[in-house]
């Protein structure tokens, strides 16, 4: 594979980041996964404004600009012929040289930034969205600014685990009674023509699938309600789904042992995946 460093295309085995990199001791950065389908990008456009946002939320400057970032992720969708896949990307506050809490001086320590592909055939396909997930709620115990797309994925992962261990596929977060998100998507019910889903701030993360599938649903007559919502109520629901740039959207079928609707993907998330996969295909740059 083919990745990208501070400038250079290099191949993986020859891409070298010091170990003071911030990212590496603070988890100091940010990132953005885009999809590749057809060997183009989705949403390019939505991801480097997030990015551009979290920098600023950071104080960090940009690496590059958008159009540059833009130039790089297809140069490595072209070198490593993926036509589904994902982009990562991750830019860190750099390498001050040693180890200290504050930051350093951005004149003096230049950001890092790296990208690299990941291969996915069949990521549109996924057999998965005919079965639907099944998660479990584990506390939301994360910081405070989680709409600042931040590498600390810590707790995020210890989340993947708990849901592995109890069989499931995945946990939704929830703090003072009401669902956040999901350990890495956004988290949605449906009653009737209704879907819901928590309002932004800075508890959840700013979905850039979670904006394009609800400006999709809106457009279907379909009612949006963008507040919180409980377990309780998602236990009554017809529907759950969640969201993300790498599962696009992705029904939910049992949250913590009981089945949400008929316990089969619903017609609301499955209508919206297929709206959501054809707009964004035509869209993709
Ligand atoms: N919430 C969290 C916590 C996430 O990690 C992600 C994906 N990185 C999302 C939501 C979904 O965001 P997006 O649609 O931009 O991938």
């Amino acid at each position: 594979r083919t990745v990208y460093v501070n400038g250079d295309y290099l191949p993986e085995t020859e891409a070298r980041v010091s170990i003071f990199d911030r990212g590496f001791l603070m988890a100091d950065g940010v990132y953005e996964v885009t999809s590749v389908l057809d060997g183009k990008l989705i949403d390019f456009a939505g991801h480097a404004a997030r990015l551009t946002r979290s920098l600023a939320e950071l104080d960090m400057a940009a690496p590059v600009t958008m159009d540059e970032l833009l130039t790089i992720h297809r140069e490595l969708v072209a070198r490593n012929g993926i036509n589904e896949g994902m982009v990562y990307l991750q830019v860190t506050r750099g390498n001050p040289g040693d180890r200290d809490f504050a930051f350093p001086d951005p004149a003096k320590t230049p950001s890092t930034l790296v990208l690299f592909t990941q291969d996915k055939p069949g990521l549109a396909a996924n057999p998965q969205a005919k079965i639907g997930l099944k998660v479990i709620s584990i506390d939301d115990i994360r910081w405070g600014r989680r709409d600042i797309k931040t590498v600390q994925l810590l707790y995020p992962s210890m989340g993947k685990m708990m849901a592995k261990k109890a069989g499931v596929d995945d946990a939704w977060f929830v703090e003072d009674g009401f669902v956040t998100e999901g350990t890495s998507n956004n988290a949605y019910i449906v009653k009737g023509n209704r879907i819901i889903t928590r309002n932004l701030g800075n508890e959840i993360l700013h979905g850039i699938t979670r904006a394009a599938v609800l400006r999709f649903a809106r457009e279907a007559q379909m009612e949006v309600e963008e507040r919180a919502f409980t377990l309780a109520e998602a236990a009554t629901a017809d529907e759950a789904f969640i969201t993300s740039a790498s599962a696009f959207v992705m029904p939910v079928v049992q949250i913590d042992g009981t089945a949400i609707g008929t316990g089969k993907p619903g017609p609301v998330a499955s209508r919206l995946r297929e709206i959501y996969l054809d707009e964004m295909r035509k869209a993709a740059v």
